[in-house]
């Protein structure tokens, strides 16, 4: 049975990936997308890498040009807010004073960078959209020391980009090691190696305090009075869910919007939630989640449009988790995760030329987890072992073996 019109609220990574998969799975009725920004729906990994670097421009981070829209027939709602949620009346309004009814919502209106707690005339940004991302490759063009404070993904991500473009480059992060929430202690102090390996001064335990001038001239006051002086200052200290604009919506709201196993937004039959603004229930972690990587958000996106076009079949969302990010020469892959592991071993040599893997297990010697670097190869089995269940030993082994070099082919030349 068609469930009729389907508003996606949030055009960006989730919110198009939803669109297309149903119409890919095959629902017949409208599908409006409506986003807060004017411009066509973008991608946002390159934000911090190769449009950052000037490599790319916005016309490769399309993520539906205005062509496939109306090949797929998904109609764009662009440059329009979306204000509250009337779960009960089906209807959503939008800063322009107009309101949508739905059969069916799908809210995807993502996260926002966190903004700074400190203020400056300028040259002091974050990075979370095209324009910001536009803002800061500006900035960095002028040339200048970069102070980048927070060193998650975004912050190491920014970081690499400066000092690719040849910046002097400090990282501050009260955090005695970058990334040790994601990937533990030990392995976060493979990156503090990782930056200075690559010129970038760092200072993990300590806090800004201030931050004041302008672009080209700005002074970073950290916690035992240093100063650092910066042309530019990156602020990456996390995001928070765009979820405020369902206040009084009838959802339940907290750091997200709240959502069954299925996705189904809890207290709205006919609403479900994509992308880093759900938290959804995982059953196989038996606790909510709410994740900020890109491989959720299409995951999840694919979920959602089966749940909606077969209601009949619903399946409920238990991924495991991925996250790569690419940091100076390092790409590395995440799967699982690494923090909530009990044990670790190493499978190749991290450090110059790396190629490597890190497997996690739990405390029955389950590998739960895997970090590989440089070693696409050793993520795609990592990916599988981890979904089957395997020892950790099982895993040293495999992992061991793919590390061999191939035998010579019977016959070869010695
Ligand atoms: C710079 C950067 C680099 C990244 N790199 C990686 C990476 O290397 N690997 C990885 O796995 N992940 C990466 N990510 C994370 C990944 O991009 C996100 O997980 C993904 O974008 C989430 O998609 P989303 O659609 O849920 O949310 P978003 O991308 O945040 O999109 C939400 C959309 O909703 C719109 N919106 C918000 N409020 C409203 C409203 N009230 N009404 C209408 N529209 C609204 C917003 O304008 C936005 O377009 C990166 C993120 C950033 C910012």
């Amino acid at each position: 049975m068609s469930p009729g019109t389907v508003l996606i609220v949030g055009a960006s990574v989730a919110g198009v990936h939803t669109a297309r998969a149903l119409r890919g799975q095959g629902h017949e009725g409208r599908i409006v997308v409506a986003g807060a920004e004017p411009r066509p729906p973008y991608d946002k990994p390159p934000l911090s890498k190769r449009f950052l670097a000037g490599e790319w421009d916005a016309e490769r981070l399309l993520l539906l040009t205005e062509q496939e829209a109306k090949d797929l027939d998904i109609e764009l709602r662009l440059g329009n807010a979306a204000v509250g949620l009337e779960a009960t009346g089906h209807l959503v309004r939008f800063e322009d004073g107009t309101e949508f009814r739905y059969a069916m919502c799908v809210v995807a209106t993502g996260a926002a960078a966190r903004p700074s707690p400190w203020q400056a005339g300028s040259g002091l940004h974050v990075v979370r959209t095209l324009d910001e991302a536009t803002a800061l490759r500006a900035d960095l063009a002028r040339g200048g020391h970069v102070v980048v404070v927070g060193a998650g993904f975004i912050g190491a991500e920014t970081a690499s980009t400066a000092r690719a473009l040849g910046r002097e480059v400090t990282v501050v992060d009260p955090a005695a090691v970058p990334m040790g929430r994601v990937l533990g202690a030990e392995l976060g102090r493979l990156f503090v190696s990782l930056h200075e390996r690559h010129g970038v001064h760092t200072r993990f335990g300590r806090y800004v305090r201030s931050v004041t001038g302008s672009a080209g001239d700005l002074t970073v006051t950290l916690d035992d009075g240093e100063i650092l002086r910066a042309g530019t200052v990156v602020v990456g200290i996390g995001a928070t869910p765009n979820d405020g604009w369902l206040a009084g919506s009838g959802l339940n709201v907290a750091d997200g919007v709240v959502c069954d196993a299925y996705c189904r937004a809890v207290g709205a039959e006919d609403v479900f939630a994509v992308g880093d603004v759900a938290r959804w229930y995982h059953p196989g972690r038996q606790e909510h989640l709410r994740v900020e990587h890109w491989t959720n958000a299409v995951d999840q996106a694919v979920l959602v449009a089966h749940n909606i076009v077969h209601p009949e079949e619903p399946r409920p969302y238990a991924p495991v988790e991925y996250v790569w990010s690419d940091q100076y020469d390092w790409k590395i892959q995440i799967v699982g995760r690494p923090a909530t592991a009990a044990t670790h071993t190493v499978v190749g040599a991290f450090g110059e030329n790396a190629r490597a893997v890190a497997l996690f297990g739990d405390e029955d010697n389950r590998l739960t987890a895997a970090v590989t670097v440089n070693w696409p190869r050793a993520l795609v089995e990592c990916r599988r072992l981890v979904a089957g269940g395997t020892t950790l030993a099982a895993a040293e082994q495999r992992l061991g073996a793919l590390a061999q070099p191939p035998a010579p082919a019977q016959g070869a030349a010695s």
